[in-house]
């Protein structure tokens, strides 16, 4: 059993999908370790996507992490990492499989409802930014 990293991200947030997006979540057999509704400050969502500093869509990624709540968690299951980028689908919404979590909630490329870690070391990474040791299950 593994960990990923997840964000729902402020467009999903602010339509009212989160209930919808964690029942898919459970419904998919991932554990939810560690959960909680949160804000990025903009230093926050630079230090989070610094690996994205150099890309022209950098400024507008950080302004809408930024711009309101997200629901961040860890989540626990067996080929946790890229079991959940199947199930949330494409980067873009336009290309995403049906039934994916990015096909039935996204809003556009940049504001593409949901956030998966990209591989085992970054999903402790990305973890461990947004929750104290103690809040790790
Ligand atoms: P995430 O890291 O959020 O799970 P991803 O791995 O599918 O997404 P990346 O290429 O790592 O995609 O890009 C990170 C995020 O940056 C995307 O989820 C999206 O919100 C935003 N993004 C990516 N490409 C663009 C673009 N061309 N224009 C605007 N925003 C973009």
């Amino acid at each position: 059993t593994n960990r990923t990293f997840t964000m729902i991200k402020p467009d999903a947030v602010k339509n009212g999908h989160i209930g919808n997006i964690l029942a898919m979540i459970n419904n998919a057999g991932f554990k939810i370790v560690s959960l909680k509704l949160t804000q990025l400050t903009v230093a926050d969502a630079q230090a989070f996507y610094a690996v994205h500093s150099a890309r022209p869509f950098y400024g507008e990624l950080v302004e809408f992490m930024s711009s309101g709540p997200i629901v961040a968690a860890i989540l626990e299951k067996e080929n946790a990492v890229n079991d959940f980028r199947t199930l949330i689908g494409a980067t873009n919404p336009a290309e995403a499989a049906e039934g994916t979590i990015r096909k039935l909630y996204a809003t556009s490329l940049g504001e593409n409802a949901v956030h998966g870690s990209d591989s085992d070391e970054n999903a402790a990474i990305e973890g461990a930014f947004h929750f104290a040791g103690r809040e790790q299950f």
